[in-house]
């Protein structure tokens, strides 16, 4: 994202079917739907924005407008959602239901994970995993291979059998794992682009329990002999460091009921301290918008998450930006960021390392590469970041990083084609159900596909 698309006023465009008056994003009208993203460093181009609440109202929607982007729950901290005509907001496909054999879930698009998990959850059934927060709608997550931790864990969109979207046209399409094998791993992160996704079928399995620990200050030098023990040491691990000290401050393992969480945690862990009351990721922040830690077990929807869906997660004023490197690599990664430490830690609230497991999503950040993320939690200070950025992304680029969809990077279209062996199958996918590119923004313009 180029400098100058932070923080750029709103065009407004009256011609609306509904029309989302000019809003902040403290102020607005009840159902309207906020102008700038979660974060406020985005405000988007139109004002012209759907709320569907059936298919029929997605198709009337999209073929009464020459371009057009789906949104979520608008998390993304770039211009990824952004449209200079119009938006249909997913908020109002919510609906939930349970396939009779228990296998898996259709869910609205714009149903959050949140909304979602307890729903599945008091009927015996969960996720197998969850990002960092609940508060996400499906459809978002899955377009940006959102991700959790965990070194068997492929990313949200794994979860995903089968997907129904409304093409430029207006025709809606069905794509299932099953029936359409290749095409539809194409089409899973689809970044907005074949259209909008109504709903989305999600493979369940039976509930579970997960217990979650906090160990803190543990030394960078352990991670050279024993990453990959570190990081498979529960179901989901992640290493949370500021780069100044040489380690990382804190490591949250989550670890499944039926995997042996339950058993009293040791007090050390590769020489950091087991922490003794809870913690933020966040040195200073309060910890109580966190979700349970101490090893006392709960549902794997109030564990997965480090944040509870009615607190505000993470800091919220902040930017984020995140690079996926290939697992194998990942010691050498962290040193290698390290060396810009001076530079990056005044500018950051904290960085988190977490793995991803393979998968065959052509778009995924995680397509073919079992992975590690390290993520950056920035202050809302927009000039530094956009000048650190870069210098990372510069270091990183040796491992062939590749950035999250939904955060901060300036990475070109050269440079991510070179990234996505089955980026050019990816592009012949969206002319086919958008020959004119109604959903092609600037976004996917600049880092996609230029055609
Ligand atoms: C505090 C915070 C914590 C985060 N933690 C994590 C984390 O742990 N792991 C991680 O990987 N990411 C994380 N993210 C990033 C976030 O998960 C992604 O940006 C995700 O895409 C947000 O979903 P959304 O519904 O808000 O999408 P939006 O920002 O609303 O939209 C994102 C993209 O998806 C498209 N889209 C949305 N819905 C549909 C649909 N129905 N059909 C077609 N396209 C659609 C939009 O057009 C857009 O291109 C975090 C973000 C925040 C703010």
């Amino acid at each position: 994202m180029d400098k100058r698309e932070f923080l750029k006023g709103s065009a407004a465009t009256t011609a609306a079917m509904i029309v989302t008056p000019l809003t902040t994003a403290k102020a607005f009208a009840e159902d309207a739907v906020p102008r700038t993203n979660w974060s406020g460093n985005y405000h988007y181009s139109t004002n012209k924005v759907f709320q569907p609440a059936s298919i029929a109202e997605v198709q009337d929607a999209i073929r009464s407008v020459t371009s057009v982007r789906a949104l979520g729950t608008r998390h993304c901290f770039n211009d990824i959602a952004d449209s200079r005509v119009a938006q249909i907001s997913t908020l109002k496909l919510k609906d939930i239901s349970i396939a009779p054999d228990g296998r898996s879930v259709t869910v609205g698009a714009g149903i959050r994970y949140g909304d979602l998990a307890s729903v599945l959850d008091a009927k015996g059934f969960a996720l197998h995993n969850l990002a960092s927060l609940p508060h996400i709608s499906v459809g978002g997550a899955i377009a940006t291979a959102t991700h959790g931790s965990g070194m068997h864990n492929g990313n949200l969109a794994t979860q995903v059998t089968a997907l129904e979207f409304v093409s430029a046209d207006g025709t809606v399409h069905k794509l299932s794992r099953e029936k359409d094998g290749d095409r539809f791993n194409g089409a899973v992160v689809g970044l907005g682009a074949l259209g909008v996704v109504t709903h989305i079928t999600l493979a369940l399995q039976p509930r579970f329990e997960v217990t979650q620990v906090v160990y803190t200050d543990l030394p960078f030098t352990e991670l050279e002999h024993h990453f990959t023990d570190i990081m498979r040491a529960g179901y989901s691990v992640s290493l949370f460091t500021d780069w100044q000290r040489g380690l990382a401050g804190e490591v949250w393992i989550k670890r499944r009921a039926d995997q042996g969480g339950g058993a009293a945690p040791p007090p050390l862990f590769y020489n950091a301290k087991l922490a003794t009351k809870k913690l933020h990721p966040i040195p200073d922040h309060p910890a109580e918008a966190c979700t349970e830690q101490l090893n006392i077990a709960g549902p794997w929807y109030e564990r997965l998450p480090h944040f509870k869906l009615n607190f505000t997660p993470s800091s919220g004023q902040e930017l984020q930006s995140e690079f996926l490197i290939p697992f194998d690599r990942g010691y050498e990664a962290v040193r290698a960021v390290e060396g810009l430490r001076d530079k990056l830690t005044p500018h950051l609230f904290i960085t988190e390392l977490r793995a991803i497991g393979a998968d065959d999503l052509w778009m995924s950040t995680a397509y073919k590469r079992p992975s590690l993320a390290l993520h950056f939690t920035w202050k809302p200070e927009t000039a530094a970041v956009m000048n650190i950025v870069p210098q990372i992304e510069a270091k990183l680029a040796p491992f062939q990083a590749r950035p999250h969809w939904g955060k901060v990077f300036t990475m070109n279209v050269s440079q991510i084609e070179a990234l996505y062996p089955r980026i050019n199958d990816f592009r012949a996918l969206t002319h086919e159900f958008d020959a004119k590119g109604k959903f092609r923004n600037k976004y996917i313009h600049d880092h996609v596909d230029k055609a």
